[in-house]
């Protein structure tokens, strides 16, 4: 038996647009009636996101100012994770079909590990129907009512509480597109895959050391198999 930790946005979920339509309204909330601006299109702000750019610097880059660009990255935050644009959201492109793939297979336990909160990663689940592949003792997330320090620091301890809840298993994969996956899947000796359709580029990924950087989850798990 193996088992295949999965992170949800990045491999499973596109974020982008939402992410983009928020910088859309904090930049349009931020700026003064008449203040020109140089709005970025969706992939000069999803380039910029993935090179891991500031919130306060692409306010920068979009021509606000330094008291502007506070306001703009702190609005930013109180927004990206409202419930009403998290439904912008949509499964990345061929990722249903190979989630229904690795159902089938007997060999492998299917588990997400997310930093989204309970209520956050159950509206996706529901609206996209995702249920199905991820029973309620394997799925991971951040209860409703924490406290978030960072990723880096809050995705090991859920990983260590996964490691000691779940049954053994002869090898467990970990698939994820961001540092904080990588850094919890290596302090527990855990082989990480890496996938380039989410929120990091190739160069960021690499300072991390993943054992295998790819595309997307379909072509990760052909490294599994
Ligand atoms: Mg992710």
């Amino acid at each position: 038996m193996q088992r295949l930790i999965l992170d949800f946005d990045g491999p499973i979920m596109d974020i982008s647009d939402r992410y983009y339509r928020v910088y859309q309204i904090c930049l349009e909330k931020t700026k003064l009636p008449e203040q020109k601006l140089n709005i970025l299109s969706k992939k000069e702000f999803w380039d910029l996101k993935r090179d891991r750019i500031s919130e306060q610097e692409i306010g920068k880059i979009s021509g606000l100012n330094n008291d502007q660009c506070q306001n703009f990255a702190k609005l930013r935050n109180q927004l990206a994770h409202q419930l009403n644009f998290l439904e912008i959201d949509q499964p990345i492109f061929g990722v249903i079909a190979t989630l229904e793939a690795l159902k089938k297979r007997s060999d492998l336990d299917l588990v997400v590990m997310t930093m989204r909160k309970e209520k956050e990663l159950k509206l996706a689940l529901k609206q996209h129907n995702l249920e199905r592949f991820f029973p309620s003792d394997r799925r991971y997330f951040i209860a409703d009512d924490y406290v978030k320090k960072s990723d880096i620091e809050d995705k090991p301890l859920l990983m260590k509480r996964a490691l000691k809840e779940l049954p053994f298993v002869e090898k467990t994969w970990m698939i994820g597109d961001k540092e904080a996956d990588i850094v919890s899947a290596k302090n527990h000796n855990i082989a990480i895959i890496a996938v380039l359709s989410g929120i990091r580029n190739r160069q960021q990924l690499e300072k991390y050391q993943p054992d295998f950087i790819v595309n997307n989850l379909t072509e990760a798990i052909k490294i599994i198999r």
